[in-house]
C-alpha cells in the first residue's frame, strides 16, 4: 500500500516525526474532530490520505463556498481529489499548508486569525485571499488564488463608506 504514494499523490504514506506531531496535535486541539464532523454531517466519503490527513469527497453541503477546505487534518471537496488535481496539480500541498496553520493556532484561534486576516486582504485588495497571510504562506496559485495588487487606503475606505451607505440606506423605503 505504501508504495503507491510513488504513482498516487492520495494514497497513505508512511507518517514522518512532526506528520505525527500534527496528526496528533489536531486531534487534541478538536481541529480535526471538527473536521470529521463537518465532513459527516455533509455527508462526504472519508478515506486515509497521505501524510496522515483525511480526505473527505462528495461534500454535499453549500457552506463553505469552496472548491475544497481543510479543518485540521480533514481535507474536504464537494466532488473528488483525483478531478481537483487534474485542476490544480499543487492543491493538496496548499490545503496540507492550512493544516499546519491549525497546529501552529493551538487549534480554533485559527478562525480568528483567518476572519482578521481575510477583512485585511478585502479591505487592501478587494479581494478576501490576495493579502491574506494564511493564504499567501499555503500558496496563493497553489491554491488557485491570483494576486491582485493593493488598493490605496483612501480609495479602499472611500469605497467602504459608499458600501456602508447603500447597505444602511437600504432599510429606508419603509420609512414613512
Ligand atoms: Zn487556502
Amino acid at each position: 500500500m505504501l508504495d503507491e504514494a510513488a504513482t498516487d499523490p492520495l494514497a497513505p504514506t508512511r507518517l514522518t516525526g512532526w506528520q505525527w506531531v500534527r496528526l496528533v496535535g489536531n486531534v487534541v486541539n478538536l481541529t480535526t474532530v471538527l473536521g470529521l464532523l463537518i465532513a459527516v454531517l455533509g455527508r462526504a466519503r472519508l478515506r486515509s490520505g497521505p501524510r496522515g490527513l483525511v480526505l473527505a469527497e462528495g461534500y454535499r453541503l453549500r457552506f463553505p463556498v469552496a472548491g475544497a477546505f481543510t479543518v485540521g487534518n480533514v481535507i474536504t471537496t464537494p466532488t473528488d481529489f483525483a478531478e481537483r488535481l487534474r485542476v490544480l496539480p499543487r492543491m493538496l500541498d496548499h490545503e496540507e499548508r492550512h493544516s499546519w496553520q491549525y497546529l501552529c493556532c493551538l487549534g480554533l484561534p485559527f478562525y480568528i486569525l483567518y476572519t482578521v486576516m481575510m477583512g485585511w486582504s478585502v479591505l487592501r485588495t478587494g479581494d478576501r485571499a490576495a493579502r491574506h497571510a494564511f493564504e499567501r504562506m499555503a500558496g496563493l496559485a497553489d491554491g488557485g488564488y491570483v494576486d491582485r495588487p493593493v488598493i490605496p487606503l483612501r480609495v479602499q475606505i472611500g469605497n467602504v463608506a459608499r458600501w456602508l451607505r447603500r447597505s444602511l440606506g437600504a432599510p429606508r423605503r419603509n420609512q414613512d
